[in-house]
């Protein structure tokens, strides 16, 4: 089993600078799908078909 946490946006390994990411361009990336999220926020609830998308992958029966 791993002891390091991967990056979230790669996987690769965290360094310490940009924990928990990778480098600086992932965390960027990050932001960045932080605001493309909040762009569609305002004024109206999530779209629960667009949640669904968002989560596919994981487990689901
Ligand atoms: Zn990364």
């Amino acid at each position: 089993m791993k002891t390091t946490k991967g990056c979230p946006i790669c996987d690769r390994p965290a360094q310490a600078d940009h924990a928990p990411f990778c480098s600086q361009g992932c965390r960027d990336r990050d932001l960045l799908r932080w605001l493309g999220e909040g762009y569609r926020l305002p004024g109206r609830p999530a779209d629960p078909m667009e949640m669904d998308g968002l989560d596919r992958g994981d487990s689901r029966d």
